[in-house]
């Protein structure tokens, strides 16, 4: 079974079978892993350190790198259209236009068909 797995560090998301390697972290000698979901075909986004993870149902949220808890939204499921945001330029893969969440740059994400 494939997890995800964050660095409580870096913020970067590592999909594994069991625990990612722990050197090379960018922000920390060694990254610390926390086990957040099972992947799956569902896309979660934190709007607190902006983590985007693929979940079989809401991901975990202890520790989010931003501090306190993460804040998932369920942006969809994977899917063959790319959208991207116009205000952060974040891109997304979805089946269907993304639900509203928390952009970096406040408000909503505005997402856009490219
Ligand atoms: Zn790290
Ligand atoms: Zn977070
Ligand atoms: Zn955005």
């Amino acid at each position: 079974m494939t997890k995800a797995y964050q660095c409580i560090h870096c913020g970067m998301i590592e999909y594994s079978g069991e625990t990612p390697k722990n050197v090379d972290c960018k922000m920390a000698a060694l990254h610390q892993w926390h086990q957040i979901a099972i992947m799956g075909t569902s896309i979660y986004e934190c709007s607190r350190c902006f983590a985007k993870v693929k979940a079989e149902k809401l991901p975990n949220f202890p520790s989010c790198p931003e501090g306190g808890e993460h804040s998932w939204h369920h942006l969809g499921e994977i899917g063959p259209n790319r959208f991207e945001c116009r205000r952060c330029n974040d891109i997304v893969m979805t089946d269907k236009y993304p639900q509203d969440s928390p952009c970096p740059l406040k408000g909503p994400h505005a997402w856009e068909k490219v």
